[in-house]
């Protein structure tokens, strides 16, 4: 049995630092105020090793995904045993990625015990730069003065939103009682952690009710997922008008997190086992995969019932390279189906200032021919649309800004909101998409060309400057590095 607190179970410790108290070399003395001591055996928890370079700079290496080396990039770990005024560097250098949000002003979020909101570092604090020290990866730096002595500092690469925290959230929306709200275990994770469906709709039978079926956190390190769909679920059971509207029309039926042990390990990309699920859904294995097997049992079964028309399958990500809010769809011969297709980007685009339609695309490429979109695509007849929801673990460019806009958890749950009440938009419109072309002309919410966002400059270099403020007190081992 799992037990549901933040704290995790046996389970999260696999490869994670477990309270490790870093001292320099060869200290035998008794340990100190400053020591810093290091945590990652919690729930979503990622921090496999750190490495003192100097009273002032430890190395840190994300722990692998488990049963799969190649991705690292989720972290998340606490940092105790501070003294008032330390200031350090952290180095986390071993990233699977080289492209990297951080290059355009992205940086870690921290909280702590005294202070329990997250919020983004300031970007002048973080470096992000190819080290000779590590092989020439990709290494992010980031300056930290800890202020608090009795505090418990949390560093994390984007907000977590853990399995418990899911369940937390579930278990309030069934405490409600909603008749309009049915929550169902669907199956269970490798580890027998729950998979959870709730279906929204109005009860009573009504003839002609669409589908629409969403998921999210097939990934588990792409958080902001989880914010976007809250967001989604929040509007659709409340008691605004448009989604009252909705629910008499529309059944939802959402799964908020398809890999919870991912989510739960702390992995970035992969289940348990290793596995991308969302490159397995072609054949997904029972026993290997079994959340995405009962996901894709769920919607085949749902395609093939003639009492639903299933309209819609959206899969919410995270990106770790591009901006705002947008989606991918599918590629189609015929050039109606295309145009339809590109109707909900563009209607979401009106509602959702952070959505981009111009940096939304279609594509076929063969790598992602098992993902959930693809595969349904060609699963699900033509009056079907699959999109993947991708959210920036960053930041937006409202059309007319030129500074671009850290998300929150706020606005990725606002997004989501965006997102629910756009279907409205889309049923009392796609009837008439053939004969009112003007729909479509006042539509054009976004071209390629006149988008600020289109005209983002790398600027990683000139983190370097902002580290002056540092000189009395760091190790300026790292100022050497990354500028020839
Ligand atoms: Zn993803």
């Amino acid at each position: 049995k799992i037990a549901r607190s933040e704290a995790g179970g046996e389970d999260a410790l696999v490869g994670n630092v477990n309270k490790l108290m870093v001292t320099p070399r060869g200290y035998t003395g008794v340990p100190r105020k400053g020591h810093l001591v290091f945590d990652a055996c919690f729930e979503s928890g990622n921090l496999g090793r750190v490495d003192y370079i100097s009273e002032f700079e430890f190395d840190l290496f994300i722990r692998p995904d488990t049963c799969n080396p190649r991705f690292r990039v989720w972290f998340n770990f606490t940092v105790e045993n501070v003294r008032e005024t330390q200031r350090v560097i952290l180095n986390i250098v071993n990233f699977s990625k080289t492209k990297s949000l951080y290059r355009e002003g992205m940086s870690p979020v921290v909280k702590s015990t005294s202070r329990p909101k997250w919020q983004r570092l300031p970007a002048k604090n973080v470096y992000y730069y190819r080290c000779p020290d590590h092989r020439r990866n990709y290494v992010m730096s980031f300056a930290f003065c800890f202020d608090r002595e009795d505090d418990v500092y949390q560093f994390a690469y984007c907000y977590p939103y853990t399995y418990s925290r899911l369940q937390h959230y579930l278990d309030s929306l069934e405490r409600r009682n909603l008749d309009y709200l049915q929550r169902e275990q669907l199956g269970l994770s490798v580890q027998q952690r729950r998979l959870d469906l709730l279906t929204i709709t109005s009860p009573g039978e009504c003839p002609e009710k669409k589908l629409v079926v969403l998921t999210a956190r097939v990934h588990p390190g792409e958080s902001p997922a989880s914010f976007v769909c809250q967001g989604v679920i929040d509007f659709l059971v409340s008691q605004h008008p448009v989604a009252q509207l909705l629910r008499d029309h529309v059944i939802f039926k959402i799964v908020p997190m398809l890999n919870p042990d991912g989510v739960y390990l702390g992995n970035y990309r992969c289940s348990l086992m290793g596995f991308d699920l969302n490159r397995h859904w072609q054949e997904p294995s029972l026993w290997a995969h079994p959340t995405l097997y009962a996901v894709k049992q769920l919607i085949v079964q749902l395609s093939q019932d003639p009492k639903v028309g299933l309209e819609f399958y959206i899969d919410v990500h995270a990106h770790s390279t591009m901006m705002n809010g947008f989606m991918y769809g599918n590629v189609f011969e015929e050039e109606e189906r295309v145009q339809r297709q590109a109707v909900f980007p563009r209607l979401l685009c009106n509602n959702a200032a952070d959505f981009s339609f111009s940096n939304t695309s279609f594509n076929r490429d063969m790598v992602k021919a098992g993902t959930g979109r693809r595969f349904l695509g060609g699963l699900l007849d033509d009056t079907s649309y699959c999109y993947t929801l991708e959210v920036s673990f960053y930041s937006y460019m409202a059309a007319g800004s030129t500074a671009p806009v850290p998300y929150t958890e706020d606005t990725y749950m606002k997004l989501g909101r965006n997102v629910a009440r756009t279907f409205l938009d889309y049923y009392k419109h796609n009837h008439f998409i053939d004969e009112n072309k003007e729909l479509y002309d006042s539509l054009a919410c976004s071209t390629a060309s006149t988008h600020p966002w289109r005209k983002m400059r790398r600027t990683s270099m000139k983190l370097k400057i902002q580290f002056d403020v540092w000189r009395e007190h760091v190790n300026w081992r790292i100022l050497t590095i990354g500028t020839s």
